[in-house]
């Protein structure tokens, strides 16, 4: 194609929401054929409300969930904001102090003099709240343990919903010959519930990833002979996105995401990826 087409078709692009870097991105587009896509997000809302609260014997749900609260006020994670307004519904929160998180984990902090962790088990839970939590993973959705100075006090399930868009952009991507992923850091129930409900493919649902792995699971791809883009949202994508032979990022996205793309997707939604796809073969002559 020649300069001027490209240009045109990189302001058709502005026009469709796409924010597409650099001349040369449309040619790295037309070529993918595979497309990896975080969940929390990208194929999902991303805003997850909370489903159920299990205390360990002798605790109070009500008190679980307000100590949880108080740590998860410090965080931006979809999960903490589900924790904080459901707690917000009885009472106002409570402070905390010396927070901390880690990306994929969870997050730490000093609540009423006690020190409350929300996240992944950090070892074996009692029967009870091992339940809940395997039930809420059967069930689609992630569930969280809240450890109050080493104790386990409870189990906090919440849920995501897909957005309303994301099973027709599959659709539309496997229209144009492209293998879709699904790639998170949440576990394998609630992932392969999102899955189904747009239409990957089981085998191709990579789910427990910590953050840094994404981008080892992008390679991985790459190294079988795969054209790999990569859609996202979070500080956890950046990396992949980068190394991806295309990275999109929505556009509600955090600022390191979107600047570790080559695409920002101004409609927040999946759709606008099969957009990009179809405009880049279109511009470089492959469909009409
Ligand atoms: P995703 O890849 O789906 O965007 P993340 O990598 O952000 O997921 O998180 C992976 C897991 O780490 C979560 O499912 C949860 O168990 C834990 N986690 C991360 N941040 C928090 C938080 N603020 N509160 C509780 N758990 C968290
Ligand atoms: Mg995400």
């Amino acid at each position: 194609a020649t300069p001027t087409a490209i240009l045109v078709g990189t302001g058709r692009g502005a026009q469709m929401g796409l924010l597409i870097k650099g001349p040369e991105i449309l040619e790295s587009t037309k070529k993918v054929d595979t497309i990896v896509m975080d969940k929390t997000g990208t194929v999902t809302s991303g805003v997850m409300s909370v489903r159920d609260v299990t205390p360990a014997t002798g605790f109070d749900p009500t008190e679980v969930l307000a100590m949880a609260a108080a740590v998860e006020s410090a965080s931006e994670h979809p999960i903490a904001q589900a924790i904080v307004r459901e707690a917000e519904r009885s009472a106002p929160l409570v402070e905390v102090t010396d927070f901390s998180s880690t990306a994929g984990h969870g997050v730490t902090g000093t609540v009423e003099g006690a020190r409350v962790t929300v996240g992944r088990p950090a070892g074996d839970l009692s029967t009870d709240l091992q339940d809940a939590f395997t039930g809420a993973q059967d069930q689609g959705g992630t569930p969280v343990v809240v450890q109050i100075d080493g104790v386990s006090a409870g189990v906090i399930a919440v849920r995501d919903t897909v957005k309303p868009t994301s099973a027709e952009a599959v659709r539309g991507l496997k229209d144009l010959g492209l293998t879709p992923w699904l790639l998170t850091g949440d576990n394998a129930g609630a992932a392969r519930a999102v899955a189904a409900e747009v239409g990957i493919d089981a085998e191709h649902v990579i789910a427990g990833v910590m953050p840094e792995d994404k981008v080892s699971e992008v390679e991985r791809l790459q190294d079988t002979g795969r054209n790999v883009a990569m859609v996202g949202d979070g500080v956890n994508d950046a990396a992949a996105l980068a190394r991806a032979d295309l990275g999109l990022a929505m556009g509600a996205g955090t600022d390191v995401a979107i600047e570790a793309s080559d695409i920002t997707l101004m409609n927040n939604d999946l759709l606008s990826a099969v957009d990009a796809i179809r405009l880049s073969r279109k511009t470089l002559g492959t469909i009409k």
